[in-house]
């Protein structure tokens, strides 16, 4: 708890972004911290609720509750109202291996679950978690902290994204040895290759990763397992190994006039966008330049969003955004949905950007694209789209187009962000023996334990696309798995 009476005196405040045009100048981060002493106001409306649910990490209908870390918030909030900011961070690393990561870009389903909420606004968490750690790092908290004795064992981690890293780093701890392969030239998974400076700023990725690989995680960058190393050769030289290669594969667009030139999957154009700021700040060219062309992104969600934003930065003429499903409300009664995330309408920071430039939310829902159009060398000029309505039918929602409705749309390029369909189905998995879900994603007990003994799973290739904090905590999971397997329990 934090102040007795806090939630009574004091309103939460909202988190301090950058202002949108001047933020859109460049790629750095757009979120900005709040002062100390504010920070310690909000956690005074940490309320001692008595019950508290922000910590619990349940999902329910496929709807996150409370914090699936369970990180012990009422104390660490306490703990900063009073000033205590070294037993705050403490007390968050002992369940959060990166809260410079997930007090960035969580989409805080703690706070959805605060007690507080219900009748007013939450209390303030993910801004204080960012706070704590952030403040760490400045104070040298974070020494290097190798385990003093080791065990012999070795484990292989194949990814290298949050799962990957937080298995790593716990496993380290336990005093395994422990490799981390990964395919692309950098180690981050999507917190390097997917979510784009402005939201996590790529040199806390390499900060994190120099940490571990100083306590002793060796990270092997550039090696794509199953072509430079095959499944035999991890069955011969690691006692376990457990995979972490993500849910990469993005849903498609079948339509008419795909294959034109100019219509890109969205991590085409994000990855190869930030591997260029990184590599050159651009200045070598392989990137897909939106510089003054229409844009228009399909598909409602995070990566969308992204994409608007990473075009606006680029100086794209105009943005446009796709979404098949109806606008949000604006609230859902807490009734209906007791302490759960719920989606409702927001505006995202790429939505008020592209607002602030252009005058207006990107974003036409209920449309659904038709065809792409050509010309005759093969390149994007427009598209066609028509509105579409949602029903019941037999308990589902179903959708039918409505007529009358179809309307043309000048376009130079589209990024087709759509969501994602699952785990890759490598030749080496299949030659490690592991099964699949029929939701394409790798089959797992409780224990994040394929049906190899030795092989485990966790993050988006077992669980499917989903967040961070997710990733996290299944990671941690794994390796206690893997762990508990290797000492024979
Ligand atoms: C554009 C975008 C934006 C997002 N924004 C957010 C956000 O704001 N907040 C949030 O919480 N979540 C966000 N997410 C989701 C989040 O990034 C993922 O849920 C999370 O990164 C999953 O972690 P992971 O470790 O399971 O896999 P990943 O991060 O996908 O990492 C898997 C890694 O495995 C590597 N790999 C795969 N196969 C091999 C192989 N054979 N050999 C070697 N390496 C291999 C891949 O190269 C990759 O680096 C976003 C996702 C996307 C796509
Ligand atoms: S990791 Fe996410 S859910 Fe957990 S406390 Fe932080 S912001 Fe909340």
């Amino acid at each position: 708890m934090g102040k007795v009476t806090g939630f009574i005196e004091y309103q939460r405040s909202l988190p301090i972004l950058r202002e949108p045009k001047k933020r859109v100048a460049n790629w750095d981060e757009f979120h900005a911290p709040l002062p100390g002493d504010a920070l310690q106001t909000q956690g005074a409306r940490c309320m001692n609720c008595g019950i508290p649910f922000c910590h619990v990490g349940q999902t329910d209908n496929g709807l996150t509750k409370g914090c699936p870390l369970h990180n012990l918030i009422p104390e660490w909030n306490d703990l900063v109202y009073h000033g205590r900011w070294f037993e705050a961070y403490k007390r968050l690393s002992l369940t959060n291996n990166f809260p410079e990561f997930t007090g960035r870009v969580c989409p805080a389903p703690c706070e959805s679950s605060c007690v507080l909420g219900i009748n007013e606004d939450p209390v303030m968490i993910k801004e204080i978690e960012v706070a704590i750690i952030d403040r760490a790092f400045e104070e040298g908290w974070l020494a290097p902290n190798p385990p003093k004795q080791r065990t012999g064992k070795r484990v292989a981690v194949v990814g290298s994204g949050p799962a990957g890293l937080a298995c790593a780093d716990e496993l380290n701890k336990a005093g395994h040895g422990v490799t981390v392969f990964e395919r692309a030239d950098r180690i981050g998974g999507l917190l390097m290759y997917g979510i784009p400076n402005m939201k996590l700023d790529k040199g806390l990725v390499d900060r994190r990763v120099n940490l571990l690989a100083e306590e002793g995680v060796e990270f092997r960058a550039g090696v794509n397992v199953g072509i430079d190393l095959t499944a035999e050769d991890l069955k011969q030289n690691f006692d376990a190994v457990v995979l972490t290669t993500g849910a990469p594969q993005p849903r498609d667009l079948p339509v008419e006039g795909r294959t034109l030139g100019g219509v890109h999957y969205a991590m085409d154009f994000l990855t190869a966008n930030t591997k260029s700021l990184l590599d050159s700040r651009f200045s070598d060219g392989k990137y897909i330049d939106v510089k003054d062309k229409k844009v228009i992104v399909i598909g409602g969600g995070d990566t969308g969003t992204d994409c608007i934003a990473s075009s606006l930065r680029l100086g794209c003429q105009s943005v446009t955004q796709f979404e098949i499903m109806p606008q949000m409300p604006e609230r859902i009664a807490t009734h209906d949905n007791w302490l759960g995330s719920v989606r409702t309408f927001q505006v995202d920071y790429g939505q008020e950007e592209a607002i602030t430039l252009f005058g207006s939310d990107p974003r036409r829902y209920n449309t659904l694209t038709r065809r792409f159009i050509g010309d005759e060398k093969g390149n994007l000029v427009g598209l066609e789209t028509v509105e579409v309505e949602w029903t019941r039918e037999n308990g589902k929602n179903a959708l039918r187009e409505v007529a009358g409705t179809e309307k043309l749309w000048e376009a130079d390029v589209v990024f087709l962000a759509m969501g994602f369909v699952g785990a890759e189905k490598a030749k080496f998995l299949e030659d490690l023996g592991v099964e699949y879900t029929d939701h394409k994603t790798i089959a797992v007990n409780k224990a994040k334990q394929t049906s190899v003994p030795n092989v485990f799973a966790a993050g988006d290739c077992e669980r499917g696309q989903s967040l961070v904090v997710w990733a996290i905590a299944d990671g941690r999971d794994a390796a206690k798995g893997v762990n508990d397997y290797l000492k024979g329990n």
